[in-house]
């Protein structure tokens, strides 16, 4: 197992979406920084493991370490920026997740898809405001360019990827 810095964990993170999102391109680009053009369309879930270097600054955030601490899992609710219907569906991620999910677990909504500016049909602000009033914390990212993929790309490492 490789790790960066001091400390590492071993954290699940499941993402959530609608088909075409771009949940599984995201994931390839967080573990592996790659981009593939054209590839299946995951269904509903794709999910990984993946150990993260831990810093300092992290550990203050003591709410949240216990939980990676025991190895729960977060959860990133995926849409297509360019597709008005994936946003409905991700409301309906939200949803279902929030209903069904440990209420402690880290969730967040991503807005993916960034590089396509001009084909933009989903507001960022209007993201963002579902986002706070629903507790997510909210990102755009683009697994194209690799535009907010990852706070620190170069300290994630592969180290176990389910097949699904
Ligand atoms: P999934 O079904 O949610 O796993 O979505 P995929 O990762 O399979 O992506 C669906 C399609 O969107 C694929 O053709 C990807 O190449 C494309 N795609 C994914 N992310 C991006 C992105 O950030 N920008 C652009 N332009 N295309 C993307």
């Amino acid at each position: 197992m490789a790790s960066i810095g001091n400390k590492s964990i071993n954290a699940k993170l499941v993402l959530l979406g609608d088909a075409g999102a771009g949940k599984s391109s995201l994931v390839l680009r967080f573990v592996k920084g790659q981009f593939v053009e054209f590839q299946e369309s995951t269904i509903g879930a794709a999910f990984f493991s993946q150990t993260v270097a831990l810093n300092d600054a992290t550990e203050r955030y003591h709410g949240l370490a216990p939980l990676y601490y025991r190895g729960a899992a977060a959860a990133i609710i995926v849409y297509d920026r360019t597709n008005q219907t994936s946003f409905d569906q991700a409301k309906k991620w939200v949803e279902e997740f929030q209903a069904q999910g440990n209420p402690n677990m880290v969730t967040a909504l991503a807005g993916n898809k960034l590089d396509l500016l001009d084909a933009n049909k989903v507001a960022s602000e209007e993201a963002q405001t579902y986002a706070q009033e629903n507790g997510l914390f909210f990102m755009e990212t683009s697994a194209k360019t690799a535009k907010n993929p990852a706070p620190n790309p170069s300290g994630m490492f592969l180290v176990d990827r389910p097949s699904d």
